[in-house]
């Protein structure tokens, strides 16, 4: 940052009053963007998968339709994790103790029973949340054995978290590419920790904004936790990359929102106040930008760890509504529970679509003891198509789609304690 400021008077100097305009303008922000990449990589994703610009629209309208009955209730859920050290030194094969750390950390920051609450300034006080999120590492892993919750790969690639294979798969999160496989994304949230470097702390991926086997939290070793390795790195010590990057996971964006040269856009969150672009390090309260009083202390902005404290109401609504949707695996998930589990089991009501692309009509099978209260179908920008309440006792549910334009669709079903989506194609006859 001060590099380019001192660049910015420079230019200004020598240059011309344009070239100095382009540093301040530009260079800062793209210095800042390094710490997280979590933009970076969905762009990335895009490219090279142009498909998962569908997948992350169908998200999005999956997290519009939960029901703000579910997602305002008042629950302490629990999310299995498993951390996949990969390493190339011995020094990112990290401690068990630095693991256990960063879970301390989480488990403060997504219950507000974090030591720093005092530093939230007292304007701020009324909307800081409670996110009621436990982190647990996993007992069980997908297999239904016990297990610590760690896995460890040696790996020969520096920086392997940011190295993309020929093929574009990126490295860290395949086997076969000197990487660790995720264990079932749609069960675990799955967090390597590795190098990264670059400047880069971390990523996390925006629900559908990633194939499945790419789908979590990717960490520096360096940024991972308090203790250990992370002991020497200040100011990214506290353990708030996880804290952040994992709140990018349960789609919360950056609190400028996605454009960090403008005041118009914002994070989609209605009490945290507008910005343009990060701040960083730890600046004096108050600051001001877009004509507000901002909350740089907030998890989701670019401030020193040891400055940060507080997510929002706003937020845990826009988090809660994505874990209740698609993300809602893994609250099916026994990986919290310790093994011998078994099998796995759903308690996430499934139904069936048939016929698949449909045609005039589709059927929709519910469960054995069918609780579904009204069905509805959205195209993936929102509108809504069709909505048709189901008669009690009714297993079969018959849609006319004759009026609906062929497409790509979610169907979602809500029953009386929870909601299941899934997509359908309307076919052209
Ligand atoms: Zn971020």
């Amino acid at each position: 940052m001060s590099t380019a400021i001192i660049l910015a008077y420079f230019s200004l100097r020598w240059s011309g009053w344009l070239t100095g305009l382009f540093w301040l303008l530009f260079l800062p922000t793209s210095m800042a963007q390094q710490q997280c990449h979590a933009e970076e990589i969905a762009r990335r994703n895009l490219e090279r998968s142009p498909w998962l610009q569908d997948t992350r629209a169908a998200a999005n309208q999956i997290i519009r339709n939960a029901p703000l009955s579910i997602v305002a209730g008042r629950t302490i859920v629990e999310i299995p994790v498993v951390i996949h050290v990969v390493f190339k030194g011995s020094l990112e094969n990290i401690s068990e103790g630095q693991i256990l750390s960063q879970m301390k950390v989480l488990n403060a920051d997504y219950r507000r029973l974090n030591a720093d609450t005092s530093l939230t300034p007292l304007f701020f006080q009324p909307v800081a949340a409670d996110m009621e999120l436990q982190f647990c590492l996993a007992q069980t892993d997908p297999d239904g054995k016990p297990t610590s919750g760690i896995t460890r790969t040696s790996t020969p690639w520096n920086n392997i978290g940011q190295l993309v294979a020929p093929d574009g798969r990126p490295r860290i999160h395949y086997s076969d590419l000197g990487g660790k496989d995720a264990w079932d994304p749609e069960h675990y949230l799955n967090i390597w920790v590795c190098q990264i470097g670059g400047g880069i702390l971390g990523f996390g991926t925006y629900p559908g904004s990633a194939p499945l086997a790419e789908d979590g939290v990717v960490i520096d070793a360096r940024y991972f936790g308090t203790t250990g390795l992370a002991a020497f790195y200040p100011p990214h010590h506290l353990g708030r990359t996880a804290t952040h990057e994992i709140a990018h996971y349960f789609n919360l964006l950056h609190i400028w929102g996605p454009d960090e040269y403008s005041c118009a856009d914002d994070d989609e969150v209605a009490d945290t106040p507008g910005q343009r672009g990060p701040f960083l390090d730890c600046p004096a309260y108050p600051q001001f930008s877009c004509g507000n009083s901002v909350m740089f202390m907030n998890f989701l902005d670019y401030t020193n760890d040891a400055c940060m404290s507080l997510f929002t109401e706003g937020q845990k609504v826009r988090l809660r509504a994505a874990l209740f949707s698609t993300r809602s695996g893994l609250l099916d998930s026994n990986g919290c529970q310790s093994a011998p589990a078994g099998t796995s089991t759903t308690k996430r009501p499934k139904f069936m679509i048939a016929p698949n692309p449909a045609g005039t009509y589709t059927k929709i099978r519910l469960p054995e003891k069918p609780m579904a209260v009204i069905v509805r179908v959205t195209g993936l920008n929102g509108k809504l198509w069709l909505e048709q309440p189901v008669v009690p006792g009714v297993d079969t549910i018959t849609l006319d789609c004759s009026q609906i334009p062929a497409g790509l669709y979610c169907i979602t079903v809500v029953f009386s304690n929870t909601v299941a989506n899934s997509l359908f194609i309307k076919g052209l006859k």
